[in-house]
């Protein structure tokens, strides 16, 4: 049965929620955006049809605050809510909760959430269907001695991970037996500080992986399409910061497997709407399963850029009850897109959150050149949110176009005010590991110090200076044919302070 949606109210802030208003007026839907105190006058609330303030400044007080937001929805009589990504939008209570209210909610069902949105219960479920998995335990454990066995029969080192993690948080790299019972407890008490539940269990490290992720929609008829892979290997504090699509170094076979793999994982539990199924891949392309993400995901607009489909469009169709309009046949991966974090933090400073206001603030435009952003020159960045700042996408026809695209872009791009990841960015862009494709999610120990990056932006200050000077020098010879005399003395004077 096909349910028509007229207005959807965005459970989110930011460049997300600008994100979905845009589709939805694509499609002639009406929007309503809900806003904290802090975000009174963000884009996200100027640009949608009506906006609700519910209040509140921190998280808890607004964005997380489910009956405030199904209040908003009911005095704008939204038909649906999208929860873009964080918040609530891998929350089963709040899918549940819409279901109950007779909102629809744009993904997928409250169970999929339950059974994927903790990481225990998506490896029992995933195992089921045959789908390998990082070597480790699939039940929670808080017993240190029954722990420690674990771990040595895993062979360190191993990682403990909270059940309920995300975002990078609530895991712990133990190297050996010798620290094992203090890095266990932290476990136990980050996770129950983090996510409420101090659920943890242990899988082996694997050393210098990459993180390669597949795209999948389904429908509410049983049809599910891959939408290919993306590399989500450049990282810090095991969050990604640069993505690309497709994977540099992907056969057409292993695309296959692993895009059979995230089928599966989809029908497992019987998933509708887009969703990520993230893998990490030794050396050899073996995959193991990590997660599944049950939401639309940061990096999405790669994916949008090499397949020409918009997943927010996809994602309202399918909550309507839309059959999908695409299958594995229909793909075709167009060129190549690369996708750049730009956070609100100084990398020279281990990448610490920087607070302040955007003095500048002037986006790269022209060709194959995208930005999703949320915020405008003079604003601030709360503190009380996440630090994204803005993502920036190239597409090319091939990578090596998309990368120095990015790279023209970035130099484009320019923001004032506050620190950003902009300059570590294009540092990795610019690396021969990344220009190889080789890399993997080891890359920031391996290649990234604050020295390093130090020293790449002087070398390139320093190029810039000589160019300037060359032109400069250039101009003043043409010139120099016209009137001899007068410039002869500006030149040199140049000259004099290159020599020095
Ligand atoms: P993605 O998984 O889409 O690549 P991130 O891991 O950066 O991107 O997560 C996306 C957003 O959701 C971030 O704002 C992150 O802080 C937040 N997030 C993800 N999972 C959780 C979680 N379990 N608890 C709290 N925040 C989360
Ligand atoms: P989150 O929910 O925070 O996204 P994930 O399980 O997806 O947690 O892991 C995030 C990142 O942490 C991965 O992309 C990878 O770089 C690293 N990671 C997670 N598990 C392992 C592991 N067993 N071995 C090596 N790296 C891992
Ligand atoms: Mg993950």
């Amino acid at each position: 049965m096909v349910k028509i949606i007229t207005k959807i109210l965005i459970a989110n802030r930011g460049e997300i929620a600008v994100r979905v208003i845009r589709s939805a007026h694509d499609m002639g839907i009406n929007t309503v955006s809900i806003y904290s105190d802090v975000d009174a006058q963000s884009p996200h609330v100027l640009l949608a049809r009506e906006a609700v303030g519910i209040g509140g400044s921190t998280s808890a007080e607004s964005y997380l605050d489910i009956d405030k937001i199904i209040k908003a929805c009911k005095i704008s009589g939204a038909d649906a809510i999208h929860p873009g990504y964080g918040f609530l939008s891998e929350n089963a209570g709040f899918a549940a909760r819409c279901e109950s209210e007779g909102i629809i909610f744009i993904g997928p069902s409250a169970q999929s959430i339950q059974i994927m949105g903790d990481k225990l219960s998506a490896k029992k479920k995933v195992k089921e269907f045959g789908v390998p998995l990082v070597p480790g335990i699939d039940f929670a454990i808080s017993d240190l001695q029954k722990a420690i066995k674990i771990a040595e029969k895993i062979t360190y080192p191993v990682m403990i991970k909270a059940s309920a993690g995300g975002g990078g948080k609530g895991m712990r790299i133990v190297e050996d037996s010798s620290h094992f019972d203090e890095e266990m407890k932290r476990a136990m008490s980050e996770a129950k500080n983090s996510f409420g539940s101090d659920l943890v269990f242990i899988e082996k490290f694997i050393e210098a992986p990459k993180h390669i992720e597949v795209q999948i929609v389904g429908d509410h008829h049983g049809n599910y399409a891959a939408l290919f892979e993306r590399d989500c290997s450049i990282q810090r504090r095991n969050q990604k910061v640069i993505e690309e699509a497709p994977c540099a170094l992907l056969t057409a076979e292993k695309r296959e497997e692993i895009q059979d793999l995230a089928i599966k994982v989809a029908r497992s539990c019987d998933y509708s709407g887009a969703g990520t199924v993230e893998f990490i891949a030794d050396d050899q392309f073996n995959f193991y399963f990590l997660e599944m993400n049950t939401r639309l995901q940061v990096e999405h607009p790669v994916t949008e850029e090499i397949t020409g489909i918009d997943l927010v469009k996809e994602q309202i169709n399918i909550a309507m009850g839309e059959k999908l309009s695409i299958n594995n046949e229909s793909l075709t991966i167009l060129g190549h897109s690369i996708e750049v974090r730009i956070y609100a933090e100084d990398p020279a400073n281990h990448f610490l959150p920087d607070a302040g206001t955007l003095t500048t603030y002037k986006v790269p435009k022209g060709p194959g050149v995208r930005v999703d952003d949320g915020f405008e020159q003079g604003m601030t960045i709360p503190i009380q949110y996440d630090p994204m700042i803005a993502k920036l996408i190239t597409h090319g026809s091939d990578r090596e176009e998309a990368r120095r695209r990015m790279i023209r872009a970035i130099d484009e791009y320019k923001i004032s005010g506050i620190e950003t990841t902009l300059g570590f960015c294009k540092f990795t862009l610019q690396h021969p590991e990344f220009v190889s494709g080789n890399y993997t999610t080891s890359f920031v120990k391996k290649h990234f110090s604050p020295e390093q990056l130090k020293e790449h932006l002087n070398k390139e200050e320093q190029i810039a200076a000589s160019i300037a000077v060359l032109t400069f020098l250039k101009g003043q010879s043409e010139k120099q044919e016209i009137k001899p005399k007068s410039d002869h003395h500006k030149s040199s004077a140049w000259r004099n302070r290159l020599r020095k």
